[in-house]
């Protein structure tokens, strides 16, 4: 991506920026994009960085299981994650990495050569470093340390991003890459926090509708990180709406008529309206708990 379509605006008044990193086109849809697609109606500046193409993707929407589709699985995902970033309201640039696929069986086979999952992330955080150095966002996004799930891509995601938002500040690392800037605020998306799940579960059945979650919340007590983590939430339930568009143009990647649609926006808003963040590294003043990534920037910004 050209530096001028990621750098700062230039216009008076300092802009606040935003800076979602995600493992794969669709991820930015999933998570955390109803409070993406507030802050850019707020005037805030937004930039996804997606690590990988998800060229190992496995097309999950039965209607587009198709061999031409699946031939061209690399080309579609572009398609689909530039229609998603025009809904969505945000800039987008790409890292380049090539997509590990979800290794399967037992045992798990070896990832494949040369994927995003086996680099080495002091070297594979130098083009995050870059942009981050180009673009100056104040608040960072990405994942937990288990990667919100285990998939190789999302846990390398999570190691690049901590080490670029940990180096980027500091001028004597990585001065090849542009002059430093350090970010304010670190996140990480806590969207699929248990007791999210449990409203949308227990608002299903007080609607008398069925519940897409009773065997997630059964499976619950396997996971290893059930802990809420949250300090952050985002009030965000006006952009649910607009969350759905930006993950069903993502077509090959979720079944229009599959469990991520089964809760009706109305059960959610009324439910759980807000995006859930966990604030892991900070450089202003926000007590917590939050309900806005940029509470403590604003003034700094604006000073
Ligand atoms: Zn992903």
């Amino acid at each position: 991506m050209a530096e001028t379509q990621v750098a700062r605006s230039q216009e008076a008044g300092e802009r606040l920026r935003l800076m979602a990193v995600h493992a794969h086109p669709d991820d930015e849809s999933s998570k955390g994009a109803a409070t993406m697609a507030r802050y850019v109606a707020e005037g805030v500046d937004v930039l996804v960085v997606t690590c990988t193409g998800g060229e190992r993707g496995s097309v999950l929407n039965p209607k587009l299981d198709r061999p031409e589709i699946v031939e061209n699985i690399a080309e579609i995902r572009v398609a689909e994650m530039a229609r998603a970033r025009e809904i969505l309201g945000v800039r987008q640039a790409w890292l380049g990495f090539v997509d590990s696929g979800l290794p399967e069986g037992d045992p798990l086979p070896p990832l494949p050569e040369g994927c995003f999952g086996l680099q080495d992330p002091e070297e594979a955080a130098k083009p995050l470093i870059k942009l981050i150095r180009e673009f100056r966002p104040h608040v960072m996004t990405t994942y937990d340390e288990n990667g919100g799930y285990p998939h190789p891509d999302h846990i390398m995601c999570h190691k690049i991003s901590v080490a670029a938002f940990d180096a980027a500040g500091d001028p004597d690392r990585y001065p090849d890459r542009g002059e430093p800037w350090q970010p304010l605020k670190l996140y990480y998306n806590t969207g699929f926090n248990r007791a999210r799940v449990v409203a949308l579960h227990e608002g299903m059945l007080a609607e008398g509708l069925e519940s897409p979650y009773q065997e997630w919340l059964e499976k619950w007590e396997d996971r290893e990180d059930h802990a809420d983590r949250t300090t952050t939430r985002v009030p965000a339930g006006e952009y649910f709406a607009v969350r759905d568009d930006a993950l069903r143009a993502h077509a090959t990647q979720v079944d229009p008529d599959g469990w991520w649609f089964k809760v009706p926006l109305e059960v959610q808003q009324k439910v759980w309206p807000t995006d859930d963040f966990q604030l892991v590294r900070s450089l202003v003043d926000s007590p917590l708990p939050e309900d806005d990534l940029f509470a403590g920037v604003r003034e700094r910004v604006r000073a």
